[in-house]
């Protein structure tokens, strides 16, 4: 049986990610299903457990690593976000495309382990631009933002590194700039 695609989504925080991927999901063309992520972060009242992410603790976090059962995690902004690698194996086997959504440092990972996923960084138009999101977006304090722009400009370091770059200065036009590219590597495996 043909193997699934695995489809990277990656780029910095609020760079409008997850509304891309949202539209990635819901496209019948693309058939994609979500990679859910362990985190140690708490889950925010509109997020559901074993939907948007497993919601762990970290003892369970820990064993998760230990037993190498994540295909990569990362420590970001004071919490644990892994991707685990049963699930998607057991998606891709069964010829089924597979979305994950990560931070940049997280594709490395991921492509180590999976060298034919097709990645895509999410560019912001600025990085003012960027800045000006995390402030709109997050309400804690000076010095967590101060870490989310930080790791922003890092997480844009990386991004030369990525074939696929898409601009996000409006989220339908990248979804769509995404999905052409997704299309034309689903048939050429
Ligand atoms: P949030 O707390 O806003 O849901 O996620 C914070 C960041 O962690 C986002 O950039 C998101 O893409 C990233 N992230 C979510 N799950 C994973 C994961 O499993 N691995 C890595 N490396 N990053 C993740």
């Amino acid at each position: 049986m043909k193997k699934g695609t695995v489809v990277v989504l990656s780029g910095a925080s609020s760079v409008g990610k997850s509304e891309i991927r949202d539209l990635l999901l819901q496209d019948k063309d693309l058939n994609l299903f979500f990679s859910i992520s362990e985190t140690t972060r708490p889950k925010k009242e509109e997020e559901v457990d074993g939907k948007d992410y497993y919601f762990v603790s970290h003892e369970a976090f820990a064993n998760s690593v230990k037993n190498k059962e994540l295909l990569e995690y990362t420590e970001f902004n004071g919490y644990y976000y892994g991707t685990p690698k049963a699930q998607i194996e057991y998606l891709v086997n069964l010829g089924k495309n597979v979305l994950i959504e990560v931070e940049a440092q997280g594709v490395g990972g991921i492509k180590l382990n999976i060298p034919e996923a097709v990645c895509f960084y999410v560019m912001p138009t600025s990085f003012e631009e960027l800045e000006k999101l995390i402030h709109e977006r997050y309400h804690d304090d000076d010095a967590s933002i101060e870490r989310r722009i930080n790791k922003a400009k890092m997480d844009m370091e990386i991004a030369p590194l990525f074939r696929n770059i898409v601009y996000n200065d409006d989220p339908q036009k990248a979804y769509q700039q995404i999905k052409a590219k997704v299309l034309e590597e689903m048939e050429k495996e």
